[in-house]
């Protein structure tokens, strides 16, 4: 299938990975250990327009950190998943309790915890600093890298290709 049919085949649900892909993957740790985590603001816009696009979201990431509950709160993504082991089990499970399908999700990754989940869903994607198996795995591979905006280069692409990126623009233009 075209890279076009797949971003545009009913994808409903983004499925984040965090660590290398809403930031650069680096961690950060203060002298009293604690986490700091840079997010691109970039990201946030997108996902306000993803989900004004009727688009929904979940976050799953192999480490525990509050910082992602606390950015996920304040982007209004009700779904957050940390220290998860089996990342494509839980998306199974969650797409089985919640009667959404997995060709209708779209994970996006950076490293080879994503590897079978970016197998399983409807597309696959890869952020261009990720893992050579990743990457080589992908439906898609960005242009950007991870924690510089990913977010905002697969939202325009998705909802381009499902035909409603420049009605955004064209509500945004008007306001
Ligand atoms: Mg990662």
């Amino acid at each position: 299938m075209a890279n076009s049919d797949l971003l545009s085949a009913e994808i409903g649900w983004l499925s984040l990975d965090v660590d290398g892909v809403l930031t650069d993957g680096r961690l950060y740790y203060g002298l009293k250990g604690e986490e700091i985590k840079v997010f691109h603001a970039r990201d946030g816009f997108a996902i306000k327009l993803w989900q004004q696009a009727g688009g929904d979201l979940l976050i799953v990431s192999g480490r525990h950190s509050d910082l992602v509950q606390r950015r996920a709160e304040e982007l209004g993504i009700q779904h957050v998943y940390t220290g998860v082991e089996d990342k494509f089990k839980l998306v199974q499970e969650f797409c089985r309790q919640n009667r959404v399908r997995l060709s209708h999700v779209c994970h996006i990754g950076d490293d080879l915890p994503d590897l079978r989940l970016l197998k399983e869903v409807g597309l696959g994607i890869c952020v261009s600093d990720g893992h050579p198996v990743l990457k080589a795995h992908a439906d898609l591979v960005t242009t950007t890298r991870g924690g510089e905006g990913v977010l905002s280069e697969v939202v325009e692409k998705i909802l381009t290709a499902q035909g409603l990126w420049d009605k955004l623009i064209q509500e945004m233009l008007k306001r």
